[in-house]
């Protein structure tokens, strides 16, 4: 099987792997404990925050664990909600559902929130987010990187306009963490969601940046664990095995993201000769392993049964509105009507991939594609 759904997930590491059967058979002890497994555990979470933090460029003692990316989202705004009741969100047309169904929540319980659109490439432009804010704003909810067609955000300048306005800022970095540099401190972000199966860790590991100052009521209360923030006992090996993928990741993001690029480049030239195929996003500022193209009047579920049984792994739009089998907001934020989104497949490289892999792809889906476009009625000619 050649696997080229990345942004669904990713393998686990071996190094993570590893590590984390170590924190398993050596630090079991419960952090909380004053003993010597205690501490050892203690010490583990404690490596693993300073290597999340590295990742994130923060200082390392405003990381807090969570159990997934959509923990850290949800946390950001009923937290903001809690503190703001009737204040107003600015977010995005084209936000992952964890942020817009909590958004949709929020409101419901007296918020009152704005969707800025991005344009045809999937930016969202800073002064878009400038004139959706208002005197009742209280967060700014945009992601850096976006999970369905790869487009990066202008999360530096969107910041300032933030910071001009006096308004929190939180990053949806879930898809961009490990595969893009983050300065999240630098660039002036406020509150920053990860989560570890997006770049080598297991699922059910997250963790969010609060700024220093910015004040997050806990939504998760008991033992007081993560500094009084999020009770629960550490899930020591999940944390390890983050840190490691954070450390691993950050290490080789320079060379991984040049060899990921060429793979993308690779991919869109070798389909750019199938006629009828047409891609989304943008061509500069992008993730590096991210690839959306639509066969516009083909069914990519077809494409994608018959690449599954070929030995293929892609995914049509995202995982999410895929399994809900309705069409995808993204593509229909960047222009797309149900007929192109319909078409649309998302091939998302990652860090197991080789050009071997590329060119394997090649040789069978610009066939595959021609053959259905055949048989479409769909198709101008056809009928
Ligand atoms: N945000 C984005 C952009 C995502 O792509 C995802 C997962 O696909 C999430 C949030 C949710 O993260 P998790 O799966 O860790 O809950």
């Amino acid at each position: 099987m050649i696997y080229l759904d990345n942004a669904a997930t990713t393998r686990v590491r071996p190094e993570v792997i590893r590590a984390m059967v170590g924190a398993m058979e050596e630090g079991f002890g419960n952090p909380s404990s004053q003993h010597g497994p205690g501490r050892a555990a203690r010490a583990l979470v404690d490596r693993a925050r300073r290597q999340v933090s590295g990742l994130l460029g923060v200082a390392e003692d405003r990381v807090l664990f969570t159990s997934c990316g959509t923990e850290a989202i949800n946390w950001v705004i009923e937290g903001v909600r809690r503190a703001s009741p009737n204040g107003h969100i600015v977010t995005s047309t084209i936000e992952h559902h964890a942020v817009l169904h909590a958004v949709e929540r929020a409101v419901e319980q007296g918020m009152t929130a704005t969707y800025v659109s991005p344009d045809a490439t999937g930016r969202i432009h800073p002064e878009a987010v400038r004139e959706a804010i208002g005197k009742d704003t209280c967060l700014v909810s945009i992601m850096m990187a976006n999970n369905e067609i790869g487009t990066l955000e202008p999360i530096e300048e969107i910041a300032r306009v933030c910071r001009d306005s006096g308004v929190l800022l939180h990053v949806d970095a879930v898809q961009a963490a490990g595969h893009v540099p983050i300065r999240a401190q630098e660039w002036g972000v406020d509150m920053m969601s990860i989560s570890g199966h997006k770049f080598g860790a297991p699922k059910g590991t997250g963790a969010l940046y609060v700024r220093e100052g910015v004040v997050l009521p806990p939504l998760i209360v008991g033992g007081g664990q993560e500094k009084n923030q999020r009770s629960g006992t550490e899930n020591v090996p999940g944390i390890v095995g983050m840190g490691m993928a954070a450390e691993l990741a950050m290490q080789e993001l320079p060379d991984e993201m040049a060899r990921i690029e060429g793979l993308r480049r690779r991919l869109i030239a070798g389909m750019s000769q199938v006629k009828g195929v047409t891609f989304n996003g943008n061509e500069v500022y992008h993730l590096p392993g991210v690839v959306s193209m639509t066969f516009r009047g083909i069914e990519s579920e077809s494409l994608l049964l018959l690449l599954d049984m070929q030995g293929f792994a892609v995914s049509s739009g995202s995982a999410c509105s895929a399994g809900a089998g309705e069409p995808s907001h993204v593509l229909a934020s960047i222009g797309l009507d149900s007929i192109s989104a319909r078409g649309t497949l998302r091939i998302s490289i990652g860090r197991e991939n080789t050009m071997e892999d590329i060119e394997a792809l090649l040789a069978v889906l610009p066939g595959m594609a021609e053959r259905l476009f055949a048989l479409s009625p769909l198709v101008r000619g056809n009928q």
